[in-house]
């Protein structure tokens, strides 16, 4: 039984980049475990790779945006050692309603105090259209485009930052399933993995949509639910050009779509609970418990969410007239969480000393999953975190 520095349980977005930080905060032995027989199989694979200041005009009292240009750059670093398919040509949110291009106009003005003149612009239909010509400019009312954008391929990120991790020094295993969380005393002592116990005095559970089960076999409740999440890559398009930027639809279910393989990767923002989780949670409700063992995200479910995207996608050809006639090569499904209040999940667990919980992932743990793993990993080797992240504690429900 060795004893390790750190354990990170989980080997997507999340767990990678927890365990990168806290090698780089100087831990020795860092070991990451992940079920499934490669990193970023499950959530992470499925992600549209959408990296984006996407709370550039809000509040500057919110963690939120400091933890997006962290990403931005860890990722834009990480792309000059490694393959991750980054793709630099930003996002322009379109604006189709007269509602939403003034929402657009007050919003620039604060990214452009925060982000610098050079990284925003209002654009009128025909600028839009000249960037992005697929859609239809007497359609839309303009756009705020923000050029601090990109895309890249997530399973392929994932995999370089654990590199990374591993050339610092870390260890991974592969297909270890972990089975129990070791508590004594109010302390963390460790894990058993793969029927084998590994000592550690700090665990970090970043276990995505089965967070929630994990924590509840050492009497933690999460009100954490795991929703489905698709999206599709179109066939090969003649008429979508390789340097467009990626273009969302807010006024439109969030519709979201770039270039990808020649033709479109497209999805949109609707959520969809897990349905056995639901269902579960339903009939405990009716049975008059909270709901508490829900499982969320583990059952494999048919997908039907890409098809509802591919219908609201092909009703939008009207200003995207090239959605009229796209056919599905490829769906990707991944299962997000979410808790009632939409903010992460990131500290230490209320009364278990050293084990530290990152969740919550809210659909773009992508973007913010660098930052939340420097969070946690601060929090665990010396103690600090930024106290704007009070907003994260994991035990804020009570
Ligand atoms: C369709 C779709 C589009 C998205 N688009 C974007 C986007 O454009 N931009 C963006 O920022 N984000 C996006 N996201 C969100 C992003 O993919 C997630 O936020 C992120 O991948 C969550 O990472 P995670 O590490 O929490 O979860 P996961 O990647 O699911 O990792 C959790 C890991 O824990 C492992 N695990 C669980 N239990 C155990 C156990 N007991 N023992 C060992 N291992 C265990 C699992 O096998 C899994 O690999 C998208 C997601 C989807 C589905």
């Amino acid at each position: 039984m060795a004893g390790n520095d750190a354990i990170v349980i989980g080997g997507g977005i999340f767990g990678v980049s927890a365990a990168y930080h806290l090698k780089k905060a100087g831990l020795e032995r860092v070991l990451l475990i992940e079920r499934e027989p490669v990193l970023a199989a499950q959530t992470s694979q499925g992600a549209a790779g959408f990296l984006a200041p996407w709370w550039a005009g809000s509040s500057n009292e919110q963690p939120e945006l400091a933890l997006e240009l962290y990403g931005l750059d860890l990722y834009r670093s990480l792309a000059k050692r490694h393959q991750i398919g980054l793709r630099q040509h930003g996002i322009a949110h379109v604006a189709t309603t007269a509602a939403n291009q003034a929402a657009m106009r007050s919003r620039y003005e604060l990214v452009r105090a925060q982000l610098g003149e050079d990284q925003v612009a209002l654009l009128s239909p025909d600028q839009l259209h000249e960037l992005a010509p697929i859609v239809e400019p007497s359609q839309v009312r303009g756009a705020l485009f923000m050029r601090n954008a990109f895309s890249l391929v997530a399973a392929e990120a994932v995999r370089a930052l654990a590199d990374e991790f591993v050339a610092l020094g870390g260890e991974l295993r592969l297909g270890t399933d972990v089975s129990e969380i070791v508590i004594d005393d109010g302390r963390v002592r460790g894990v058993v993995a793969g029927g084998q116990a590994i000592m550690s005095g700090r665990v970090v559970v970043a276990a995505g949509a089965w967070l929630r089960r994990l924590l509840h076999t050492v009497g933690i409740e999460l009100p954490l639910v795991a929703t489905q999440a698709a999206r599709f890559v179109t066939q090969p398009l003649a008429s979508v050009p390789p340097t467009m930027p990626m273009l969302m639809f807010p006024d439109y279910h969030n519709l979201y779509l770039r270039t990808e393989q020649d033709g479109l990767l497209i999805g949109c923002e609707e959520i969809v609970v897990h349905p056995p989780t639901l269902q579960s949670d339903l009939s405990a409700l009716q049975r008059g418990q909270l709901p508490q063992a829900v499982a969320a995200g583990v059952s494999p479910v048919a997908d039907t969410t890409h098809h509802y995207h591919l219908w609201l996608a092909r009703a939008f050809a009207h200003v995207v007239p090239v959605l009229g006639e796209i056919a599905v090569r490829e769906v990707r499904v991944g299962y997000p969480t979410r808790v009632p209040d939409m903010r992460h999940v990131a500290g230490q667990a209320g009364g278990v000393h050293g084990l530290f919980l990152l969740g919550a992932d809210l659909e773009c743990g992508m973007t913010h999953g660098p930052g939340l793993g420097r969070i946690i990993a601060d929090l665990a080797v010396h103690g600090h975190a930024p106290p704007e992240i009070a907003a994260y504690q994991p035990d804020r429900w009570g």
